[in-house]
């Protein structure tokens, strides 16, 4: 059946491949498939399910990555609205997924997803337990299905940068897909996303050396031309517009001030934040469940843009400014207003 999971995990479109000994990551030495030694393929349960396996056992590495790459194609299966193919599927039908190299960096690419480990304080965290980072990873796939592989990148083509920040809010927009996550930055946060976010936690353990924080203030004329510089102002203006999306919701269903939708957030002095700070924390204690249904409508509607906007966009000669302006045309009214006029605060494209 083509939605049945084997032994391994493995389906018809990806199975786990856990080498038995220490390998080179794909790139420097070969492609898939792994033909080396490997460990046992992990079996499911009684039930057919993996959900009873110690999340502390090597096997359980690979039970995760599968999940949750699972878990972030489904969700963006439904915001591009359009089949899914790998870009690679006329050579590889299935996506190998490799939960544990000794590297300090994960990536994927030509037929595969690899995980390293991070380390910290002299602690090692294997990346596939790390969801944002696997997310981050299927974010260039989900990417590169719909753009379709650069062939020959002018210089000044902007695909990289794009596929950076577009990967950081792919996997942003899948974290906010689990309700516990919601539930969690909720009640941290008192509903009140301006303060102490946690939406930009993946960019700590980033296995890229370049810290990417969502909660950026980066206008174009402050970055470089290194990809993941370049790539911070269109994520930010994504956040941001994931944010200002929920603030609208929260003041139409009344548990906002609807001064916070007429002043500039980024300007705002202590007091005048305390203020707003303290109503939302008010109202949240009272009505939470309007303040998750504003999360997940906001995400939605930038999700949705995101993903009708993937396949309209020329990979070898695109521009940053016509991804942001592909973007806020497949994008509702309101959304589009709110993208259009954060790209044109951070200088990605010009006023209009
Ligand atoms: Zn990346």
């Amino acid at each position: 059946m083509p939605d049945e999971i084997g032994d391994g995990p493995s389906d018809i479109s990806m199975y786990v491949a856990d080498p038995l000994f220490d390998k080179e990551p794909y790139g420097f030495s070969g492609l898939p498939p792994y033909r080396g030694p490997q460990r046992r393929s992990v079996p499911s349960g009684p039930d057919r399910h993996f959900d009873s396996m110690d999340p502390r056992s090597r096997d359980y590495l690979g039970v995760h990555a599968y999940a949750c790459i699972h878990f972030v194609l489904d969700v963006w299966r439904n915001y591009l609205g359009r089949p899914m193919h790998w870009f690679f599927s006329d050579f590889y039908p299935r996506l190998e997924i490799v939960p544990f190299v000794r590297w300090n960096n994960a990536h994927a690419g030509f037929g595969f997803i690899e995980l390293g480990c991070s380390e910290a304080a002299g602690e090692q965290s294997p990346y596939a337990l790390n969801f944002d980072t696997i997310a981050h990873e299927i974010g260039h796939l989900v990417t590169l299905s719909q753009t379709g592989l650069p062939g020959n990148l002018s210089r000044d083509a902007d695909f990289f940068p794009f596929s950076e920040a577009i990967s950081d809010s792919i996997s942003l927009i899948s974290f906010l897909h689990f309700d516990s996550a919601i539930d969690r930055l909720l009640r941290r946060t008192k509903g009140n996303l301006l303060l102490y976010n946690e939406l930009n936690r993946f960019a700590e353990t980033s296995p890229e050396t370049q810290i990417r924080l969502a909660t950026n203030f980066r206008r174009m004329s402050e970055v470089t031309s290194e990809a993941h510089d370049r790539s911070l102002p269109l994520l930010g203006a994504i956040f941001d517009t994931i944010v200002e999306l929920y603030h609208r919701e929260l003041v139409a269903s009344g548990c906002a001030d609807h001064r916070l939708l007429s002043v500039n957030l980024r300007d705002l002095t202590q007091d005048e934040f305390d203020r707003f700070r303290q109503t939302t924390a008010e109202a949240f204690r009272d009505r939470p469940l309007f303040f998750k249904l504003a999360l997940i409508k906001a995400r939605d509607s930038v999700g949705a843009a995101i993903g009708a906007a993937l396949h309209r966009l020329d990979p070898d000669t695109m521009h940053l400014g016509d991804a942001a302006l592909a973007i806020a045309s497949a994008a509702d009214l309101q959304a589009a207003a709110q993208l259009e006029e954060n790209f044109v605060w951070r200088e990605i494209i010009g006023s209009r």
